[in-house]
């Protein structure tokens, strides 16, 4: 017990430390010629022990202003559709939240959260610099966030790979058509991380001013608890 407790503790430090050390390569790349035209790098952002990370495209003009991801108009979306199942923006920062005094009731919320969707969430883009004008990145400047994104990936380990959007999607699932494949779990092997669970989710952004896209999101978004429960009793 104790040496479970141990390793699950020195564990989830050694994840955390990892994502720490990535980070501040991510923030001193110069790779590509957006770090010249961005205000500033947006790695991500949440715990390096959830269960799901959710995958934007790339940082818009308050991302790049504040940089987090997902803190403009698709943002709050975000965390509304968050609210939904249960999980708040506060959850990306759960490991803050176990150092302060809480109720045991909010305790015992926090654990039956933590029982299903691991310890919060994570969130980050394919992309972590602004394009110029939100233009579409060029294939070398996709190519070096790339492999960026796949060592979050294999740091955070997570169970569940959700893509915000067609160009997320595209990344991972490059013969797959957003309007067939949202709202249902694909599991697909990519060399670098392996055997993997996505699903996809058409972006909040895209689905903010359009009626229907936006209530099939919605939808899709509530299915996560039930889809993170099925991959958890198949393997
Ligand atoms: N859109 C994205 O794809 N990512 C962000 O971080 C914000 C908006």
């Amino acid at each position: 017990m104790i040496r479970a407790l141990y390793f699950c503790v020195f564990n989830s430090m050694n994840k955390q430390e990892q994502l720490k050390e990535l980070n501040q390569k991510m923030l001193a790349c110069s790779q590509c010629v957006l770090r010249g035209t961005c205000t500033q790098v947006v790695p991500g952002e949440g715990s390096a022990e959830a269960e799901i990370i959710f995958i934007g495209e790339g940082p818009g003009k308050k991302e790049d202003e504040l940089g987090r991801p997902f803190v403009g108009a698709a943002g709050k979306f975000l965390d509304e559709m968050l609210g939904t199942i249960g999980l708040s923006r506060e959850d990306v920062y759960p490991h803050t939240k176990i150092t302060e005094n809480k109720t045991s009731d909010e305790q015992n919320n926090l654990n039956q959260k933590n029982k299903l969707f691991g310890v919060g969430v994570y969130i980050a883009n394919v992309v972590k610099c602004r394009p110029p004008e939100n233009r579409d990145p060029l294939p070398e400047e996709a190519a070096v966030c790339w492999s960026w994104l796949l060592e979050q990936i294999k740091i955070i380990n997570p169970k569940l790979i959700v893509t915000l959007g067609r160009h997320s999607m595209e990344r991972f699932l490059p013969n797959q058509k957003i309007s067939q494949v949202h709202g249902t779990l694909v599991i697909k092997t990519i060399n670098e991380i392996g055997k993997r669970n996505f699903y996809t989710l058409y972006h909040p952004a895209a689905a903010l001013y359009n009626g229907s896209m936006r209530q099939t999101l919605i939808e899709d978004f509530k299915k996560i608890p039930k889809v993170l429960e099925k991959i958890k009793k198949e393997s």
